[in-house]
């Protein structure tokens, strides 16, 4: 098997995913930051903060709940969910957001940039920018902004600054290019704050290490609960931070299996083919010709037009399958959770739910899934009660 763990490569790579293909202007940037970022990871002092923060301030550890009526409604494997969506923010983006908000302050540089698309990751940067008194500004395409009201208000709350991006379809991929040029144009006083695990070396590395907290709590946890590894592993990929956290402490573990659910309007792994985005080689949604597709999903956390190139690696090793839900399988997986566990899960992570339907035909009762439920539903019910009212 691959040597997961010590991947990506020193030039950024997992196999021929990943990389750097940016202008020149960002490459000295990049490697300033992954030379801070490689010695903040063996830093005591750097880890011992990062952990005060993910406990008494975003509330780790999360738990890993046994959905016993859930499990007996599939007549599958026995299911748990690891409960991201009881992080402070609703989802698991504070992980990554902190891990690099900590290394920011320890690279002296105070004045942070962050795309958003549907807010979430504005927000969660907004809020690790209050925590620590910095100057934030978050681009956001002008499209999004209209759509996602709430996230507005909250980031201005927090003392964020949301720069309205007015180019091409005025949503994420053009809120990203945005905030790339930023940086490039104020490489010294500036930190650029990613929110998934894309983009250039080493967002890609250090993203998945951030989120890795997931899956070193769910693997002791699951082996309190039950003795012994899990089944199977299932998480939803949009850029794919919160599959990749939970699935890389248990990538060298053969016997585990995985899946990566996307939304179907957002296929990029199940339906993608490879090119260049946002700095990396990866799989992604295309034309012919290379020009970037637009992608629809009732969750906006999916609506991506690529995928981390980790993941990119993991599907062409067959090690990680990546399937799809459509919005109604999405949308069932929702009112089902909220009704038979009292949880109401965000619309991306109802997409790993929606999944369980097609798991119990797989899987025995012997058997156990981990589920990752990366966020809450609350951002999400103007928009359900749009969709159940057509
Ligand atoms: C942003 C978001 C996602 C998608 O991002 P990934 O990087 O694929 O994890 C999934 N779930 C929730 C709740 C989100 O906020």
């Amino acid at each position: 098997m691959a040597d997961f763990a010590n991947l990506p490569n020193k030039e950024g790579y997992f196999g021929r995913f990943g990389g750097r293909f940016v202008p020149e202007t960002l490459m000295r940037p990049l490697e300033e930051l992954t030379r801070a970022y490689l010695s903040a990871r063996q830093d005591r002092g750097f880890l011992d903060e990062l952990a005060y923060y993910l406990k008494n301030f975003a509330g780790r550890p999360t738990p890993l709940y046994f959905a016993a009526r859930l499990s007996e409604y599939f007549q599958g494997p026995k299911i748990y969910l690891k409960r991201e969506d009881l992080c402070h923010t609703g989802a698991h983006k504070i992980n990554n957001v902190l891990g690099q908000i900590l290394l920011a302050r320890r690279m002296q540089k105070f004045r942070i940039i962050a795309e958003t698309g549907a807010g979430q990751h504005g927000v969660a940067t907004a809020t690790a920018c209050a925590l620590f008194g910095l100057k934030c500004h978050v681009y956001m395409g002008a499209e999004d902004i209209r759509r996602q009201a709430p996230n507005v208000l909250r980031m201005k709350l927090l003392g964020a600054e949301v720069v309205p991006v007015t180019s091409g379809t005025k949503t994420l991929k053009d809120a990203t290019n945005e905030a790339l040029r930023d940086w490039m144009a104020h490489p010294d006083d500036t930190f650029y704050c990613l929110g998934s695990c894309v983009g250039p070396h080493p967002y890609p590395m250090m993203v998945r290490d951030f989120q890795a907290i997931i899956g070193r709590e769910a693997r002791a946890q699951h082996w309190e609960a039950e003795k012994r590894e899990p089944d199977y592993l299932v998480a939803c990929v949009g850029g794919g931070s919160n599959a990749i956290g939970l699935f890389f402490p248990f990538l060298e573990e053969a016997s585990v299996k995985m899946v990566g659910v996307e939304a179907a309007g957002a296929a990029s792994l199940s339906k993608g083919s490879v090119g260049v985005l946002h700095g990396a080689q990866e799989y992604l949604l295309q034309t012919k010709s290379g020009q970037i597709l637009n992608t629809h999903s009732i969750s906006a956390g999916l609506d991506y037009s690529g995928s981390g190139p980790e993941h990119s690696y993991l599907k062409e090793l067959g090690r990680v399958e990546y399937v799809t839900a459509n919005d109604k399988e999405a949308l069932d997986g929702f009112k089902l959770l909220a009704k038979i566990e009292g949880i109401i899960p965000a619309l991306e992570s109802s997409h790993a739910i929606a999944y369980l339907k097609k798991l119990a035909k797989l899987a025995s009762p012997d058997q156990t899934v981990i589920v990752n439920l990366s966020g809450r539903g609350d951002k999400d019910l103007d928009e359900v009660s749009r969709l159940i009212r057509r």
